[in-house]
């Protein structure tokens, strides 16, 4: 998987090759993640994470 990086919504994004275009708002162009960015994807991911277990446990307690 590789760790890509639309210029357009700089939303960042795991994928098997680098898309012609962006998964998210379907432009481009789509580079290569900087470590920055992969760094700040997995930070994101904990976060959303989080927030899933948390929301999940709301739920749980309603
Ligand atoms: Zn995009």
């Amino acid at each position: 998987m590789k760790y890509c990086t639309c210029e357009s919504c700089r939303f960042t994004f795991r994928y098997p090759i680098l898309p012609p275009a962006c998964i998210d708002c379907g432009e481009g162009p789509v580079r290569n993640a900087t470590d920055e960015e992969i760094e700040d994807y997995h930070r994101k991911q904990k976060i959303l994470q989080a927030k899933i277990m948390s929301s999940l446990y709301a739920g749980a307690s309603a």
